[in-house]
């Protein structure tokens, strides 16, 4: 039952609203924010899919001790309930193949794969109900520059002999019932998934000995031992503190000029009638991701929905109000109708924003803070599959544990520095509106 509009605010800090992919859901009990004081050996601040990875993974290595999740807002309410739902094996790496990086795509890959398989495991081993669909990803191309990164793709992944088969204009038409397309490519690792009902999934399904606590906003750290979390209506001391807020690290003193925020938006139709499901080919559910950085994302979901995601900007990394929300509707539709004409008639039901951590140099965060304070997060808009292996990578090497994928994150480059405010504001600017340059057709 799709759910009215309506505004949920925590606070001024931690803004939210209730659009997005938790909108078709049911309502949901919140769990019950912390208050009072608290001694545990271990706290994760973020529950999304890298703070819940990471609650998790410390939950089984740590039976016998408690481990405390908080997240500011409602689970689903973060980027890991609002994205478009693609949970890659393999990475595309904008530009021509770089036989200098070719062990670094490999690294990448393999943190995807890993998280990819986890969350597979545990959508299945807890019959998690989040439309998961584990038969590969559409990366297609309309115009020129996205037919420039075609050749691109196709070249990496016959380097890396990653699994692919080529579709022309027919067979793409054929499959996803628009003829926008010249070329595509479907490579067949990878899965889709209704993002709210993943995150919800995983966070009704942790071990008996993680204790999660929402609408909970970590507000200040002191340094010490134990270290000493301050929130409004209470406190927590801790002997580890692991953050996984993405790019809300800088509220609490990590990653300042490393990390902001870039907000994307999209909307989704109402439920497709037999005749329209008809009209769009042969597949009951798939997920076309643009090989141009700043192409449209589509998806037909498994309730029979299109959804499409073309919206990008730097909005001080803050949800867009309605009144905005309102104003991007219009590049959603034309960039719907200039690929299912047939599909004039059919009204968006709802549109929803949500924000990713960009990084200038597209690295990933991983590692040691401070004395007892690590932190995972920032996955440049590619955070499903290794969201979950960061957060679970980083649950090991905080308890000292070693793994191929510890190494892999610690392999991470390390992030280019931003300039302050107001600089900051317009570099973050230029940088999220660059990614549109020669985009063409395929936005
Ligand atoms: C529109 C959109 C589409 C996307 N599409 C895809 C896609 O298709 N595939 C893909 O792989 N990735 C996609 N991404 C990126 C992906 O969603 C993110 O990389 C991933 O969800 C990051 O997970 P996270 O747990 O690190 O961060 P988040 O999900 O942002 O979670 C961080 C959490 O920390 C909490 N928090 C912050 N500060 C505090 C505090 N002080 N105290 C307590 N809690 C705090 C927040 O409330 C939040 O819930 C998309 C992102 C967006 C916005």
């Amino acid at each position: 039952m799709v759910r009215a509009l309506f505004m949920i605010s925590v606070n001024t800090k931690f803004p939210t609203d209730s659009h997005g992919w938790a909108e078709l859901l049911p309502e949901r009990q919140a769990r019950q924010a912390l208050s009072g004081s608290h001694r545990v050996p271990w706290v994760v601040v973020g529950a999304g899919l890298t703070g819940l990875a990471c609650a998790r993974r410390l939950g089984e290595l740590h039976p016998d001790q408690e481990i405390l999740l908080l997240d500011a807002r409602q689970v689903g309410q973060g980027a890991s309930g609002r994205n478009s739902g693609f949970a890659v094996a393999t990475s595309q790496f904008p530009g021509g193949v770089v036989l200098k990086q070719i062990e670094n795509y490999r690294r990448v890959n393999r943190i995807n794969r890993e998280g990819l398989d986890l969350l597979s495991a545990q959508v299945s081993r807890n019959a998690i109900d989040c439309q998961w669909c584990e038969q590969g990803i559409y990366h297609t191309a309309a115009d020129r520059m996205a037919m420039k990164e075609y050749e691109h793709f196709l070249h990496y992944l016959e380097t890396l002999e990653i699994d692919h088969r080529v579709l022309d204009k027919t067979a793409l038409h054929d499959r996803l019932g628009t003829d926008l397309y010249q070329v595509g490519i479907h490579v067949t690792g990878g899965a889709l998934l209704q993002p709210a009902a993943l995150v919800r999934g995983l966070a009704d399904t942790l071990p008996a000995n993680v204790r999660l606590h929402e609408q909970s906003p970590a507000l200040k750290i002191e340094d010490g031992k134990p270290i000493t979390l301050h929130l409004a209506t209470g406190e927590v001391k801790t002997d580890k503190l692991l953050l996984a807020m993405n790019y809300e690290a800088p509220t609490l003193g990590f990653l300042r000029r490393y990390i902001i925020g870039s907000t994307l938006s999209g909307s989704f139709t109402r439920v497709l009638s037999k005749k329209e499901l008809a009209s769009l080919g042969s597949l009951s559910e798939w997920g076309v991701i643009s090989l141009h950085g700043g192409g449209a994302t589509l998806r037909l979901t498994r309730d029979h929905r299109l959804c499409i995601r073309n919206a990008a900007e730097y909005y001080g990394s803050k949800l867009l109000p309605d009144k905005k929300l309102i104003q991007r509707k219009p590049i959603h539709r034309a960039a719907f109708d200039k690929r299912f004409p047939q599909l004039a008639q059919v009204a968006f039901e709802f549109s929803w924003s949500g924000v990713e951590g960009i990084s200038r140099n597209g690295t990933n965060f991983f590692g040691l803070q401070r004395d007892n304070i690590y932190l995972a997060g920032g996955y440049n808009g590619s955070g499903i599959s290794r969201g979950t292996a960061f957060g679970t990578a980083i649950a090991d090497y905080a308890s000292g544990e070693t793994s191929r994928t510890v190494s892999d994150c610690l392999a991470s480059a390390p992030g280019a520095w931003m300039p302050p405010w107001p600089l900051l504001d317009i570099g973050a600017f230029f940088t999220v509106h660059s990614r549109f340059r020669g985009v063409g057709l395929d936005r």
